[in-house]
């Protein structure tokens, strides 16, 4: 009798006769390259036109491939988000490990993990969340998010305010989840910044907050108003065409 196979492959990856394997719905063409008789370990490669370079000795297995590259599922989510750089960024649609978040630009895959007390730490590309099984990821992760945003939103406005001295004074500022604008000053002279701008590179957050310093001199988006910024950010243009990359992020719903 033949022994009965413990590994069943975990879900949303689907590999089809070792010719393609389907992520999100992703065509990934798996291109098999003669490893020679001295390779011995099998090596991946992800190229950007949606095909995964297997080189393997020439010995192995339909069934170890299959293995190795379930085994290698979040470093090629990772390669393929990677080279996704004119694609939109949308929130995700749920709080899983693997699941492809952001900070400041760079994707960084959650893991999720059991533990008594909830902590979450972010660890090079990755935010670690160990929590109790009953507990809400989404609003751990969201909590780490606002926590991050301080200082990091605090050292743009102080940094962009002083090199441009675009006001004499800095404004009273703060920041909170908001759901269709990056930035914006009420009448009272506070900046609100959206607490989402972690999510995004920097220099695109130093452009929202020289966006609304800008504003508290010129109230409406006219000339006036874009010679300052031109003045003070020459290419501020790129980094706003960069947001419109992570607008998507603005429509999660926020429990
Ligand atoms: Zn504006």
């Amino acid at each position: 009798m033949r022994a009965k196979s413990v590994y069943s492959p975990p879900s949303p990856l689907a590999l089809h006769e070792l010719n393609y394997l389907l992520i999100d719905n992703r065509r990934i063409e798996i291109r098999m390259r003669s490893g020679g008789r001295r390779r011995t370990r099998v090596m991946f490669s992800y190229h950007p036109d949606g095909i995964l370079f297997v080189d393997a000795p020439a010995n192995t297995t339909d069934r170890t491939l299959r293995i190795l590259i379930h085994r290698n599922e979040w470093w090629l989510r990772k390669e393929i988000e990677k080279y996704s750089e004119g694609e939109h960024v949308v929130f995700p649609s749920k709080y899983e490990t693997g699941q492809i978040l952001y900070f400041l630009g760079d994707p960084t895959t959650l893991r999720v993990r059991s533990g008594r007390a909830p902590t979450v730490r972010h660890k090079g590309s990755e935010l670690i969340v160990k929590a109790p099984d009953d507990e809400p990821i989404q609003n751990l992760v969201h909590e780490w998010y606002r926590e991050v945003a301080h200082p990091i939103l605090l050292n743009s406005v102080r940094r962009v305010w002083y090199s441009t001295r675009v006001l004499e004074l800095l404004p009273k500022w703060r920041h909170k989840f908001m759901s269709s604008k990056w930035g914006s000053c009420s009448s009272k002279g506070t900046m609100n910044l959206n607490t989402h701008l972690v999510k995004v590179p920097q220099k695109s957050i130093d452009m929202v907050v020289l966006h609304e310093l800008c504003h508290f001199r010129e109230l409406n988006h006219g000339p006036k108003f874009y010679e300052l910024m031109d003045r003070y950010m020459p290419d501020w243009k790129l980094h706003d065409s960069t947001l419109t990359k992570f607008q998507g992020l603005l429509q999660e719903p926020l429990g």
